[in-house]
């Protein structure tokens, strides 16, 4: 079957404005998404995969400038391809495609609801934008929505506020919205992180059902490499404004290459290990500060494998290793 592409990043450089300098905080990011896929983003706090994700909304903060690359967006209905960095950030093209052809979903919900407006009627006003339709139609479909996310009682819930919903209800009320115009790409920013393992999963199950029924793409941002797992298709893991491997998500847990990547699943809890009672391995060190960045490969200063006067040089390219599994590391290649 032929593979759709709907979003391509290509060589992504993002800078942070800091005393009229321009400090890189993403390095030449690259990736492909296909229709109706998975991708996760992992890598530890502050890595760039947060910044990467609100730049293809160009929802950065002002100090934040995309310096180069391109994200490439391919609207199937219409047939366009969108380069999302030449529209302008407050412009009206850019706000035709948020909340409409792509949605995002943020950790904290409240970031995404005003506290002064019923939850149905701020569900409504984006259906409203978006939609050619009435308001008592935008009504019946809001209702509709916190039905299908399992809002108990869905038409008075509709008449609530966000301080009457509980966390894990207010998750769902975001995902509800962000699906509300039916985006062909979902964006999810650490989605479960504040949420108890049960609602976790509940929320999980409920983005992969959104996900076979509308047939949404997905990017699910995450530092939890076993929660990644069981969403995506395709992985890639960030570390300092890089992907330092990407792959499909059963090459990445069976066969990982990267040493960042093995020290991040040998992090994750398994029950064979608490059977064992082996202990939990930490990833020594802490990732270096903006003004720190170490020379060469940005990971020198905590791997295991450090090569001298090969692995300071310069930062190693991302290869190919096989089939669609690529590693930016001097140990393959
Ligand atoms: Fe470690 Fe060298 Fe590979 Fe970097 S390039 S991950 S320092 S072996």
């Amino acid at each position: 079957m032929e593979k759709k592409i709907l979003l391509q990043v290509k060589n992504l450089q993002i800078s942070w404005l800091f005393d009229k300098a321009l400090i890189p905080i993403v390095y030449g990011v690259d990736f492909n998404l296909e229709s109706g896929k998975v991708l996760g983003l992992v890598g530890e706090s502050a890595c760039g995969k947060s910044v990467t994700a609100l730049s293809l909304l160009r929802l950065l903060a002002k100090e934040l400038k995309i310096v180069n690359g391109e994200i490439l967006f391919w609207e199937h209905n219409g047939g366009e391809t969108i380069d999302i960095t030449k529209l302008e950030s407050r412009g009206k093209d850019i706000r035709k495609i948020r909340g409409g052809l792509v949605s995002m979903i943020f950790q904290e919900p409240m970031s995404s609801f005003s506290p002064l407006y019923t939850i149905g009627y701020q569900i409504m006003e984006v259906i409203l934008l978006h939609s050619e339709i009435s308001k008592k139609e935008a009504q019946e479909r809001t209702i509709e929505l916190l039905n299908k996310v399992g809002i108990a009682d869905a038409r008075n819930s509709f008449k609530s506020y966000p301080f009457e919903f509980s966390g894990g209800m207010r998750q769902r009320a975001m995902i509800a919205k962000a699906i509300s115009c039916n985006p062909s790409l979902l964006i999810a920013d650490e989605p479960t992180t504040a949420l108890d393992v049960t609602i976790q999963a509940q929320i999980l199950n409920l983005m992969r059902d959104m996900q076979h029924e509308f047939g949404t793409s997905i990017i699910f941002i995450s530092h939890d490499l076993g929660v990644v797992g069981q969403m995506a298709d395709e992985i890639a893991i960030m570390y300092m404004g890089k992907i330092i491997e990407r792959g499909p998500t059963k090459e990445i847990f069976k066969n990982p290459n990267h040493p960042y990547t093995i020290k991040l699943l040998d992090a994750i809890p398994r029950l064979g290990n608490l059977e064992a009672r082996r202990r939990l391995e930490p990833i020594r060190g802490s990732v270096p500060g903006l003004f720190n960045r170490p020379h060469g490969c940005t990971f020198n200063d905590r791997c295991d494998y450090f090569m001298s006067g090969i692995c300071g040089a310069s930062f190693p390219e991302l290869k190919e290793i096989s089939e669609n599994h690529f590693v930016a590391c001097y140990l393959y290649g």
